[in-house]
């Protein structure tokens, strides 16, 4: 069957969305019936989903211009992003030591401008109209500290930091901000950990807790906080493994 404008419900917006959680979202949400705008800089891998109403756009999160332009092609086929889900991360974990501070400015730059780039695109339209939500994917790293982890905790942190003051300074004009705060998720992430004995310890400990949670798993809680009544406002959910500790 055809769907016509009217049939969709609202626009979302996903950064990230080639793979792991990203990805998994989009699913979630076009299954629910969600028009999407998926953004992340593999755009086969976006394509590759092949979601009905999906526009996918090869768009990096360090260009603020590259997404307002694709943020505007969308609406100007659905309707005003309605839930925007600031989702794109790497992880470089490392000694500090001897890790490159190339892998630090990365980290700053995707984990805490893309996300602050994200907000800078929809958070004013939100506003005027009253109406919206923004996920920022934070972590457990942004709440504890973890070996290896330094720079990535950091940029962790900051998200769970921005997400609560803007918040609080928006929650008056009926939008909302939402910190998701996963655990150890089984994605390409730890492909982006270039210190193998970093990386095995993240695989080392996923095994001895019985494996890391599914992209599913998050993915089903970001529609679920996004579909919760927009009275009702989620600040921070955090998801973890049973078994994972710290
Ligand atoms: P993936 O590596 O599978 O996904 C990361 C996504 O970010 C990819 O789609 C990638 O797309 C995108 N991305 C990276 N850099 C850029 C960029 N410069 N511009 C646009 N997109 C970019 O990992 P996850 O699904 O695990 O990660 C998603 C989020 O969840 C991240 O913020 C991560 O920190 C967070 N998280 C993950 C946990 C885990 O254990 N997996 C735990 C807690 C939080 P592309 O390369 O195509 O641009």
């Amino acid at each position: 069957m055809t769907t016509t404008r009217t049939d969709l419900k609202p626009l979302v917006t996903i950064t990230g969305a080639s793979s792991g959680i990203g990805a998994a979202t989009a699913k979630a949400f076009s299954q629910a019936g969600h028009p999407l705008l998926l953004l992340a800089r593999r755009i086969d891998r976006m394509q590759a989903l092949d979601l009905p109403d999906g526009i996918c756009k090869e768009v990096d999160v360090l260009d603020r211009q590259a997404i307002a332009s694709a943020i505007q092609e969308a609406e100007a086929k659905f309707d005003p992003t309605e839930y925007f889900i600031n989702n794109a991360g790497v992880m470089h974990n490392g000694d500090p030591i001897t890790q490159d501070p190339e892998e630090w400015d990365r980290m700053i730059d995707v984990n805490l401008k893309g996300v602050m780039n994200g907000i800078h695109a929809v958070l004013p339209g939100m506003v005027e109209r009253e109406s919206g939500t923004i996920v920022n994917m934070g972590s457990i790293a942004g709440r504890k500290t973890f070996g290896t982890h330094s720079v990535y905790c950091g940029t962790k942190f900051g998200v769970h930091a921005i997400t609560e003051t803007i918040r609080e300074e928006v929650s008056q004009k009926n939008v909302r901000l939402i910190t998701m705060a996963p655990g150890m998720v089984g994605t390409e992430l730890i492909e982006t950990i270039t210190d193998p004995a970093a990386k095995q310890g993240w695989l080392d400990y996923a095994e001895s807790i019985g494996g890391p949670l599914v992209p599913e798993d998050i993915a089903d809680a970001i529609v679920w906080v996004c579909q919760a009544p927009q009275r009702m406002c989620v600040h921070e959910m955090v998801i973890c493994p049973t078994r994972q500790e710290p």
